[in-house]
Formats: C-alpha cells, structure tokens, sequence
C-alpha cells in the first residue's frame, strides 16, 4: 500500500518522509526534490521550472504529471512507493488517481498538523542551511502557505471524505512525530488486514 503525505511547508514532512522510507523499504517520490533537480540542468526546461519555483508557484500541471507518472510506471510493483508533495491541487489529484488506478496501485494519506508561524520560522532557518531561495523570502513563503489553503486543502478534504487520511499530529522532537507517523502507519495497515 503506497502512502500520500500531506502537510504545509515547514511542517517536517520531508524529514519524517525521508527516514520512513529508509527504515520502511519505500521508495520516495519528492515532487520538491524532483522539480528542483530538473531546475538545476540549465537546460530550457530547467530555466521554466525554476521559474516557478523561485516564485513560489506551482510547477505547470503536465510536467510535474509527467515525472510523476514515469516514475509511478518505473516502479515495481511489489516496490511501495511514498509521495511527498504531490498531489497539490484538483487537477493533479484527478490525473494522480487515474495513473494509480491504472497501476492498480492502492494508498493512503498522512496529513501532518503543525503551527503555521512555527512552520514559517522553521523554512526561514532552513533557508540558511540550504540556500533555497524561495526559502529567504518570507513573502514567497506565505504565497506557497496560501497555494497550499487554496489548493491542497480541498485535495486533503476529498481524500478525507473517501476515508483515505490519518492526521498525525506534527509538533514536537523529529523523534516523537516519527514515532506517531510510525504507530498512524501500522493502525492504518491492522485496519485494512
Ligand atoms: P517543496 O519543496 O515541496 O516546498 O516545493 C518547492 C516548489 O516546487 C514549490 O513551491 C513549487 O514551485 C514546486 N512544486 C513542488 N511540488 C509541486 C507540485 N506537486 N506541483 C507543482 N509544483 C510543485
């Protein structure tokens, strides 16, 4: 069973992504990741995409649709895979769920909670360390803060509607939301068995 994670930026998604795939077998899908290594290639392509990015807007639907479904097809299918960062808007979820179904693979969703101004000072920080632009500007961040009510929200509530969401709390040391991202996983596994 693929898992869809969900949660605003700064929120510790990536964080706790990365290390339930690695101590879980997932494959991870990190549509941030992906976009910002195109951008990277300086090719015409790259130059659009970082366009974007740099904006703090999203990516034009059929090329993040475009990684996503190739890499959906690459992956076998005893491979579970988890995605971070996508879907993040209607017409992302629509194409997302069509491309799953034909893969005839089945998911779930993690929404992790946390404090909006927290998360804000968290991106700010990390911006340091990273050197990500759209990270600097406080003004970019509210922009994706804000794409992310407006557009991701509604995503979340239909999945919720569908009964596909566990919400796990966000707050606390990398360790205590890991371990309630670990328990939300197996509750979620028991239900369906
Ligand atoms: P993130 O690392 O998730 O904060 O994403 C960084 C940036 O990549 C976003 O502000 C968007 O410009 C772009 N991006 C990430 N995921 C998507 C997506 N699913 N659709 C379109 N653009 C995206």
């Amino acid at each position: 069973m693929d898992l869809v994670l969900f949660g605003i930026q700064g929120s510790g998604k990536g964080t706790q992504a990365k290390r339930f795939a690695a101590e879980h077998g997932y494959r991870i899908f990190e549509a941030g990741g992906e976009l910002r290594a195109m951008a990277a290639t300086g090719t015409l392509l790259g130059e659009t995409v970082k366009s974007y990015i740099d904006e703090g807007k999203l990516v034009p639907f059929a090329i993040i649709m475009d990684v996503v479904g190739a890499a959906i097809k690459a992956c076998p299918f005893d491979q579970p895979l988890l995605f971070d960062g996508i879907p993040r808007d209607r017409a992302q979820m629509e194409s997302f769920d069509r491309i799953m179904e034909e893969a005839s693979r089945g998911f779930f969703c993690i929404e992790l909670l946390v404090d909006e101004e927290a998360a804000i000072q968290r991106i700010l920080k990390r911006a340091e360390a990273e050197g990500r632009k759209d990270d600097a500007d406080e003004a970019i961040i509210r922009r994706r803060m804000a794409t992310f009510h407006e557009k991701t929200s509604p995503v979340i509530e239909t999945y919720r509607k569908a009964g596909k969401v566990v919400k796990v709390e966000g707050e606390g040391t990398v360790e205590e939301v890991f371990e309630r991202f670990v328990r939300a996983v197996n509750q979620w596994k028991k239900k369906l068995s």
